[in-house]
């Protein structure tokens, strides 16, 4: 495994990105959804660090359908919670092709939100299909598929405290 971004960066990088969200809203009230499964450890961290009155959702989306590419998306909002005139911020784990975080958005609008902007831990340098960029985000990172810090590859490595890039070897043996 190639580390690309060790604990101490990460925690500096979520530092940064909850200091640039403080310093947008201010004292606002903040309705904060959590892309699952992907957000999940920037998410918990993210929001301890924010200084506004939060309101906390989740939703679920997935594309990357058991492996490294990126398929037919899906969202599960079951788990929503009212966003009804409320300033909403979608967190995700990473913005890469954008299909995410624009269907997500749009569908905030559809449910009444007054304003939606999104934040990411990381970036991927890349070409973004949609228009929409993410107001916040953390890192630029180069176009590998990474692992760690909530993101997985058929489900393993969220938990690693670290964001790597998988060796070939490390695929293959996971997915066997
Ligand atoms: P997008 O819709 O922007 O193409 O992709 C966003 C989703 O794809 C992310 O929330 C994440 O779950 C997944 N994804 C994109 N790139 C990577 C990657 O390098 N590693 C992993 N593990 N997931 C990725």
């Amino acid at each position: 495994m190639r580390i690309l971004l060790d604990e101490s960066q990460l925690n500096e990088g979520v530092e940064r990105l909850a200091a640039e969200i403080d310093s947008h809203y201010g004292d606002r009230p903040l309705t904060v959804i959590a892309i699952m499964t992907g957000s999940l450890v920037l998410f918990a961290d993210l929001i301890r660090r924010l200084s506004m009155p939060q309101r906390v959702g989740v939703v679920r989306a997935s594309s990357y359908r058991g492996g490294m590419k990126s398929g037919e998306l899906t969202v599960d909002a079951q788990m929503m919670i009212d966003v009804t005139n409320r300033d909403v911020l979608l967190v995700d784990d990473i913005f890469d092709t954008g299909k995410t975080l624009d269907r997500l958005s749009g569908m905030m609008h559809e449910f009444g939100a007054a304003s939606v902007k999104s934040a990411v831990l990381l970036h991927k340098r890349t070409d973004h299909v949609v228009e929409l960029r993410p107001d916040f985000r953390a890192f630029e990172i180069p176009d590998e598929f990474v692992v760690g810090y909530g993101l997985d590859y058929l489900d393993m490595f969220r938990n690693l405290p670290y964001l790597a890039v998988l060796e070939p070897a490390e695929i293959e043996k996971t997915a066997a």
